[in-house]
């Protein structure tokens, strides 16, 4: 029989570990120490075990569904266990062509209830979307769950991590709100590459975006929520239900999820990335408090150069701001900077890099008499984001791959000149 089974669940101060085993050939999907750890910025100890064991099996259940195994825990929370089959509809219908299947073994359900004390707690990664639900439920006074989840078996220095950690503090300090901090290896424990060598193709994305994450993030988060009476979490949506796209953070899941008194909520899934950079820029333009958009995934500071800080910059620019009073350091020549951006990396966008773009082309040439003149990019207004691209690709297959074809085509004549001789 293909099975986890959780063997060992320590608590000790403010973090929990835990210790499992793996049968059937699900081994090769997870590093050798079979360990998981969170650690929180609060004490643990008097958090039943029921709920404690809830990120665990958050982590693994994806995989035990899609395995069509069996997880075997002593204890879990009753509202948990009852949503469980949810979540598993939720992601069979997103990937009709995997099975989901498998079994929740619970040695004892445990009812845990109480009265919510505060409303509402925060995803908070200071980035656009998380920004916009802090806006839209700032009056919630939402607590701030703050998370990094790739230490290795322990947690070590993070350059990225301090950052994170500090701009949450200050910004929750500045509101007057608490912090929930949280450290993890949940993103390193499972070999994620393994599982995407025998499922990716079925399932048409990959371990960590489509199943994973989302049930992760949320999950660390439960055992907090649970000590301060949380009654709902939310958490920022990333894609919008006008491009939908299949993904562990969608809100067919997360709204499914329950815990306890408490439950989920997907925040935002009605709002296109350019009604979130009017949200946010029109609130801090109004509000004139300070504000860093952090875009940069997995470094300190927005970089300026990628796709993400550029879509970003001018999102800004598209709804007439200064993208320097949003914590972005860009370039005098932005116009040049992001020609010769496109010109390198148009070729490689994605269909869903298309929709964005295009979103805040549509957004500039509507609201083109507010955009700062300083900023005003006229050729951009036309840019035609297909036709570049398919040129482009063209161009670079053709300078890229021809010399290589002419290559190989001389070295064969080469031999067959030789063998000739
Ligand atoms: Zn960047």
């Amino acid at each position: 029989m293909k099975s986890i089974i959780l063997d060992k669940l320590i608590v000790k101060d403010n973090r929990v570990d835990y210790f499992f085993s793996v049968d059937g050939n699900l081994q090769k999907y997870f590093k050798k120490t079979n360990h998981m750890f969170v650690e929180y910025n609060y004490d643990l100890s008097n958090i039943p075990r029921s709920i404690l064991v809830i990120p665990f099996i958050s982590n693994v259940i994806p995989l035990i569904w899609i395995t069509n195994s069996t997880i075997i825990v002593d204890e879990l929370d009753q509202s948990f266990y009852k949503c469980l089959d949810k979540i598993r509809v939720a992601y069979q219908n997103m990937f009709p062509h995997v099975k989901f299947k498998g079994n929740v073994f619970v040695k004892k359900i445990v009812d845990n209830v109480y009265v919510p004390e505060h409303e509402a707690a925060s995803l908070f990664s200071g980035g656009l979307d998380a920004l916009t639900t802090f806006i839209r439920t700032k009056d919630k006074n939402p607590i701030l769950i703050t998370e990094y989840g790739w230490h290795g078996d322990d947690v070590q220095h993070s350059d990225v991590w301090e950052a994170d950690k500090e701009n949450a503090i200050k910004f929750a300090k500045s509101y007057g709100l608490k912090n929930i901090l949280i450290q993890s290896n949940y993103g390193t424990f499972i070999i994620a590459g393994n599982i995407d060598n025998d499922f990716r193709k079925k399932l048409g994305d990959t371990w960590w975006h489509g199943l994973h994450h989302s049930l992760a993030i949320i999950s660390a988060a439960i055992p907090v929520a649970y000590k301060l009476k949380v009654k709902c979490i939310y958490i920022a949506s990333s894609f919008s239900v006008r491009f939908q796209l299949p993904c562990a953070s969608d809100p067919t899941v997360d709204n499914e999820i329950r815990y306890a008194s408490g439950q989920v909520f997907h925040d935002g899934y009605e709002l296109t990335r350019q009604d979130k950079v009017k949200i946010v820029s029109d609130y801090y333009s109004a509000t004139k408090e300070p504000v860093t958009i952090r875009v940069c995934f997995k470094s300190e500071e927005n970089c300026c150069k990628c796709e993400k800080c550029l879509r970003t910059i001018l999102g800004i620019v598209a709804e007439g701001r200064n993208p320097h009073d949003f914590g972005f350091d860009i370039p005098n020549n932005l116009s040049e900077y992001v020609k010769s951006f496109l010109n390198d990396n148009v070729k490689f966008f994605t269909v869903s890099n298309i929709n964005s773009w295009t979103l805040i082309q549509n957004r500039m040439k509507e609201n083109y008499t507010e955009v700062q003149s300083k900023y005003v990019l006229n050729w951009f207004l036309d840019y035609s984001f297909v036709e570049q691209r398919k040129k482009l690709l063209l161009k670079y297959r053709v300078t890229k791959f021809f010399p290589i074809l002419k290559r190989k085509i001389s070295s064969k004549l080469n031999r067959i000149l030789e063998q000739n001789n």
